[in-house]
């Protein structure tokens, strides 16, 4: 067979979004007969799955496929491609091709179901293919998925973003957004049940906008959650990314009534100041976040809240900044991932004057995170002696002795236990809470 016995290596960077186009990559690859390869340097296909977001990683990638020419030298047959939002960019392939002409295959986000015909043209005639589609394009359905878990499933909703924040890539990148029909994904959920899947992540820029897309249906997110909280034996739904604008009174209560949609809620703030708010255009004020965030616990007095925050945005003093502060010790996050600003060409952001210094970042990063540590931790304290329900993932990366896995809340849980529970929802006794992870024993039934 043309493409048997041959082996693939994909190296992934970024965000969910960039894992999920990865296993439906992987799944493409299988299908046409390629296996997975255990080192790069074993590999008939090379394919780095880029991230945009910040420049920093694009650079290395650049740099990292400055590295693969001498498997080229070595192995001539050797396919090199790179594909996600990083080839989006405008003028990007012909600037990979420059600096990397080892690279033959440049595909963008869109362009993913034509991988087996790019490859069979590199093949056939070694002639580089570069396929990147505007920003847009329809959704391909029933594309071919090798999953990385047998029991967790990450399920696209939306795709691209019409939020255009001004430190953002992704709309520019992602194009603007659109929506899976809901039939679409709850044959896919169905699926993945009947295969063993528990638990899924329903993926998107912006979940909270699904459906607005639609001209002929009308559905939204609470729409589609309460559909899929219907689904027989699937037991825990994740969505992911959510934005605090379009966090609607309907969605609260909808997720408060449906048990299995998880009562964590992940709604990056960005900042507690209302006029970097506005620089950032994020749509909402400290006050509309703080009354939102006032209504999710109302309902759900035990949620797990936690944030994205970006530091030394453009124009941020140091009252904008305690604002931040202020907020973070306000709402009491159960955690947060905070982020230095760093200017992304072609976003608005990039162009604004006031950058704010670097030492003034790292500094204010330092606070921040020690405010929220400190608050992450008192909170977790609570978890002592206290059961909580797990979902078991494997082994611990970081004690190799241990169990790792996730609550409702997406807390991590370590504990001595056997591998046979990998896949499966336990009851963890929390004996050791701290800042980042509850370790914990197996509750004796
Ligand atoms: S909501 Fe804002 S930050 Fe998120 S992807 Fe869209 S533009 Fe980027």
């Amino acid at each position: 067979m043309f493409f048997s016995e041959k082996y693939y290596y994909i190296q992934t960077f970024g965000c969910q979004m960039n894992e999920r186009d990865t296993e439906v990559l992987s799944g493409i690859l299988k299908q046409m007969g390629y296996q997975k390869a255990d080192t790069i340097e074993n590999a008939d296909i090379i394919l780095f799955n880029t991230c945009c977001v910040r420049e920093k990683a694009e650079n290395k990638v650049l740099s990292q496929l400055g590295e693969l020419k001498d498997l080229k030298s070595k192995n001539p047959h050797l396919i090199i491609g790179v594909c996600g939002c990083m080839v989006q960019q405008e003028g990007m392939p012909e600037t990979i091709r420059r600096s990397a002409p080892h690279v033959e295959l440049l595909f963008g986000t869109h362009n993913i179901h034509e991988l087996p015909d790019l490859i069979e043209n590199i093949l056939v005639a070694r002639n580089p293919q570069i396929s990147v589609w505007g920003s847009e394009g329809e959704i391909r359905e029933n594309l071919p998925s090798e999953r990385e878990y047998p029991f967790k499933a990450l399920v696209n909703i939306t795709y691209g973003c019409n939020n255009f924040c001004t430190y953002c890539i992704v709309p520019y990148v992602r194009g603007r957004e659109r929506s899976r029909y809901p039939q679409h994904v709850i044959s896919e959920i169905k699926d993945l049940v009947a295969d063993g899947v528990i638990e899924v992540m329903l993926l998107g820029q912006n979940v909270n906008s699904y459906g607005k897309d639609f001209k002929d249906i009308s559905v939204d997110f609470a729409d589609l959650l309460r559909e899929v909280n219907k689904i027989d034996g699937l037991k825990r739904i994740r969505y992911m990314t959510s934005h605090p604008r379009d966090f609607t009174d309907k969605l609260v209560k909808t997720i408060t009534h449906c048990e299995k949609v998880c009562k964590h809620f992940h709604l990056p703030v960005q900042a507690g100041s209302n006029k970097i708010l506005e620089k950032m255009n994020r749509g909402y004020t400290r006050e509309s976040y703080l009354e939102l965030i006032a209504k999710i616990r109302e309902y759900n007095p035990k949620a797990v809240i936690t944030t994205d925050i970006i530091v030394g945005f453009p124009g941020e003093t140091e009252e904008d900044f305690l604002q931040t502060l202020d907020l973070v010790e306000k709402i009491g996050f159960d955690g947060a991932f905070t982020f230095i600003y760093s200017t992304r060409t072609g976003t608005p952001a990039a162009k604004f004057k006031e950058q704010v210094p670097l030492e003034i970042k790292k500094e204010r990063i330092q606070r921040l995170n020690e405010k929220i540590n400190k608050i992450g931790r008192e909170i977790n304290e609570k978890y002592l002696n206290k059961s909580v329900e797990v979902l078991v993932e494997g082994i611990s990366k970081t004690n190799d002795q241990m169990l790792s896995g996730k609550t409702e809340g997406n807390k991590t849980v370590i504990f001595p236990g056997s591998t046979s529970l990998v896949g499966k929802i336990v009851n963890v006794v929390i004996t050791e809470p701290q800042t980042w992870i509850l370790k914990g024993k197996l509750q004796e039934i």
